[in-house]
């Protein structure tokens, strides 16, 4: 079956790490410890099927297990078979596996001192595409200073958080699952998945208001490019013709106003751009690019856009399917616990994940 091919790929993947500068050891040497919880856990020692460290009680998110290598797949993964592939970089020998062009950048600064000249580096983990350096540092500006991915700082440990919460892997694969009983739950999220991959992804683009036209134009000329190269490889060619909103509005605007806030946007600030939401619709201000539901800014602007909303994927999986609040998979079975508070459960994780008793009588464990 299909499932099983890519994770032969992925454990390929994993036995050739790749060398991947300052960044990558950084992210190894963070991956899988402790949580900064006042238990003060050193390893995250994870629950049979509950997402929590049994060790302290915390989240498997607080304790932000895995790499930044890990977190490249799981984008890369991701944003496969999605407008959004160009973001992505096929892995030698891997099946078709695909990893996440994340844009890092090093910023340079001389600095003025009057003895010795010297220069004061930065190193950005991430940093939105398309950008000159100058815009992106004014957009690194936009965002409040320690939630700024620079190596090293509490930002970048910030964004892995996000992106562990924004958008779980079991949200994307079916193998990261262990809430799956039949093949049929496993067919019905390998179909949500592809939907929402087609109809629903996409990244943020940073810009000039001015500039509008260059990512239509880009935006086009992308999608020219798939169709070309599908025709070649003679795979499967199922792309929503002219799914780009507003693209042959030629008016020249001269007042731009926020999707989020409606507040003015200058000419000279930078906005943000859905292309699913249509260029010419709708352009955000960076701080107002945010899920709807959870009001978190969206991690490397990824978002989900339905119903006239921006999302952030656990928020826009879990408007499609309901999700257990016992090991926070989506459930895909029929049958399911709703309590009276309108969250749900799979009927076996409807208990205590310390002692197991149901959840309808209180267990000493939550004293
Ligand atoms: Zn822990
Ligand atoms: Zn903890
Ligand atoms: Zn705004
Ligand atoms: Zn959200
Ligand atoms: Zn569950
Ligand atoms: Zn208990």
């Amino acid at each position: 079956m299909e499932i099983k091919e890519m994770t032969g790929a992925m454990e390929k993947m994993n036995v050739g790490q790749r060398d991947g500068g300052a960044g990558v050891k950084e992210g190894e040497k963070r991956g899988g410890t402790g949580c900064l919880c006042k238990e003060s856990c050193s390893e995250l020692k994870m629950h049979s099927w509950s997402k929590v460290c049994v060790a302290c009680g915390c989240s498997s998110v607080d304790h932000a297990p895995g790499s930044d290598a890990d977190d490249d797949q799981r984008m890369g993964r991701l944003l496969t078979d999605s407008p959004c592939s160009h973001l992505t970089a096929k892995v030698k020998g891997a099946g078709g596996l695909r990893l996440y062009k994340r844009n890092r950048m090093t910023v340079t600064n001389p600095v003025v001192s009057r003895k010795d000249p010297s220069f004061n580096t930065t190193y950005y983990d991430w940093t939105p595409f398309g950008l000159t350096q100058k815009l992106a540092m004014q957009y690194m500006d936009s965002l409040p200073e320690n939630r700024r991915p620079i190596s090293g700082t509490e930002g970048v440990l910030f964004r892995r958080r996000q992106l562990l919460g924004q958008l779980p892997v079991y949200d994307q694969d079916p193998m990261k699952c262990q809430s799956l009983t039949s093949e049929d739950e496993i067919s019905s999220m390998l179909l949500f998945v592809k939907g929402y991959k087609q109809e629903v992804l996409g990244v943020g683009e940073v810009a000039l208001p001015t500039e509008e036209g260059a990512l239509v134009e880009a935006a086009n000329q992308r999608r020219a490019k798939e169709t070309k190269d599908q025709g070649s490889t003679n795979s499967k060619a199922e792309h929503p013709a002219g799914s780009t909103n507003g693209t042959q509005n030629p008016d020249i605007m001269t007042e731009y106003f926020c999707t989020g806030c409606h507040g003015e946007i200058t000419s000279d600030s930078l906005v943000v751009h859905a292309e699913r939401a249509g260029y010419h619709d709708s352009r955000w201000h960076p701080g107002c690019f945010l899920c709807s539901e959870c009001g978190q800014g969206l991690v490397d602007l990824v978002y989900f856009w339905t119903n006239q909303k921006l999302l952030c994927g656990r928020h826009y999986c879990q408007s499609v399917w309901p999700r257990c609040s016992g090991c926070d998979e989506l459930i895909f079975c029929q049958s399911f616990h709703l309590g009276t508070d309108g969250r749900t459960w799979h009927h076996d994780h409807y208990c205590c994940w310390r002692c197991g008793q149901s959840l309808d009588t209180p267990c000493i464990c939550s004293q």
